[in-house]
């Protein structure tokens, strides 16, 4: 039984709102769970309707692909620790491109009606592919994390970029198979090598870059099967990933075109990156002293950074600002960095997971004048984005990005289990300042002792 084809562009059409109205919920914590089931429910309407379109010849191959994918989808979801999201989230931008790769093929090799938009979404895809796995290998500590390349990468890559364009004309000029291979190959090396010397504090803005170029894939793909939905749906995510890339590069004071083109001015990671001095030594504090010190002040803030996610510190986290709050009357607050984690929006998911109130949770730009009245701000595995060379280190991977102002505060208590430095590699100066204070140790166990202190008063 088949429906219509115009039943199938009723479909479509509702999906597409409901698509875009799931994507304006997830833009507000508060409504973004109801979002996240609209879309899984849009998903699940336009796939059962697909299956009863005239054009499905085959039930068997789709139904077994689809099993075999809800089923491994579904295990990684919930396997998946809190702390790797941003690498499933590179994996699945990755996959996206892919199969447009697929799709790309198997319409060139039985159709070649339309050569400029399936050689478009096959290049645009295989860089979202290419470029996504080195991004998870990054994120996931397979190869280091630091800027990696070499002397003549960036003209390599201007040569490779011209390439592809002339091979790219004359593939559609005469649908030569061996072109549309040529095509590939040099798209997945051009994403490869376009990564790869992304480094420290640019990775939030590439994963965003790769997740618009797997929308775009998409689009370049739906006009190739003259498919509206694919069209609506890959737009949706292409520009969103777009706009999400610029306002990830407007709070980190980087160019797109900088991050887009590779990273091409990317600070040489080395030499000055440990400019703080170890012959300093950091104050060393104790969950009892923070706890005497945070009862007796008036404001507390809150800094939460990718320690606290790893730790899963954020439900004793808000029992102790609970505490604070209720026993003695402190005016605690959070402040959130648009890169703190190791993807957008990190802390802000794992606070609303803990209930902490959004009214308490305040972006960087809406707090930052306010360290300079608190009495302590109280930084919970971050590191990078409260780190000051930021601003005074010309030669900083960092440089440039605005940070957390927390020095400015009465006392500074950074939890961590070391004086490490954070993801981008950079010391931080800050541990050895006069009002900081360490406490070293696992950012919930420490939190928790500080709990018990507070709550046997
Ligand atoms: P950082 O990576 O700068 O610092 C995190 C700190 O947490 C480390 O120094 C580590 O110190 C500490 N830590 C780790 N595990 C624990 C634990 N169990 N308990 C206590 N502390 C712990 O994190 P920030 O959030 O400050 O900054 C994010 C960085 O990640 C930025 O450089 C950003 O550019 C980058 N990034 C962000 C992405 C995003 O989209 N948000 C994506 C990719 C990268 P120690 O080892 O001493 O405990």
């Amino acid at each position: 039984m088949f429906v219509s084809s115009s039943f199938m562009a009723f479909v479509y059409i509702l999906t597409s709102v409901l698509f875009i109205l799931s994507i304006r919920g997830l833009s507000s914590p508060k409504t973004a769970r109801k979002a996240n089931l609209l879309g899984i429910f849009a998903m699940f309407l336009v796939l059962a309707v697909t299956f009863f379109s005239p054009d499905m010849k085959d039930f068997v191959w789709p139904l077994i692909v689809l099993f075999l994918g809800a089923i491994l989808g579904s295990y990684m979801a919930i396997k998946v620790k809190m702390t790797a999201l941003p690498q499933m989230v590179a994996l699945f931008n990755g996959l996206g491109g892919l199969s447009a790769v697929f799709i790309a093929l198997s319409e060139i090799l039985h159709h070649q009606n339309t050569p400029i938009e399936t050689s478009l979404g096959m290049i645009i895809g295989a860089l979202a592919f290419s470029g996504s796995m080195i991004a998870f290998a990054k994120l996931q500590g397979l190869i280091s994390p630091k800027a990696l390349g070499f002397k003549y990468l960036h003209s390599l890559n201007l040569i490779l970029a011209v390439v592809l364009i002339g091979v790219c004309v004359a593939f559609c000029l005469n649908k030569n198979l061996s072109l549309f291979y040529a095509l590939a190959a040099l798209s997945l090396i051009l994403g490869f090598l376009l990564v790869l010397p992304i480094g420290g504090a640019n990775m939030p803005v590439i994963i965003s870059v790769l997740n618009a170029y797997s929308g775009w894939a998409a689009v370049g793909i739906g006009f190739s099967l003259n498919n509206v939905l694919l069209i609506i749906v890959g737009a949706i995510v292409g520009a969103s990933g777009a706009i999400l890339s610029y306002i990830m590069v407007k709070a980190m004071n980087r160019s797109l075109w900088h991050v887009m083109s590779g990273g091409m001015n990317e600070k040489k990671e080395s030499g000055s990156q440990n400019v703080a001095n170890h012959n300093q030594t950091a104050k060393v504090g104790s969950p009892e002293d923070a706890a005497f010190i945070m009862e007796n002040s008036s404001k507390v803030i809150i800094v939460p950074g990718y320690g606290m996610a790893v730790a899963q510190a954020q439900h004793v986290l808000r029992t102790m600002a609970k505490d604070l709050a209720e026993k003695f009357g402190v005016e605690v607050k959070f402040a959130i960095h648009p890169v703190a984690g190791r993807m957008p929006g990190h802390m802000n998911v794992l606070l609303a997971e803990a209930n902490v109130d959004y009214e308490d949770v305040f972006e960087m730009d809406a707090i930052n004048h306010e360290f300079e009245t608190a009495d302590v701000a109280f930084v919970i595995g971050a590191n990078d984005v409260t780190n000051p060379l930021a601003k005074t280190d010309a030669s900083s991977p960092i440089f440039g990005m605005p940070v957390l102002e927390v020095g400015k505060a009465k006392t500074v208590f950074f939890v961590k289990r070391s004086l490490n430095s954070g993801y981008s590699g950079v010391d931080n100066p800050l541990f050895y300042a006069d009002n900081t204070l360490m406490l070293y140790g696992d950012a919930k166990q420490v939190t928790e002792q500080i709990v018990s202190v507070l709550e046997q008063k």
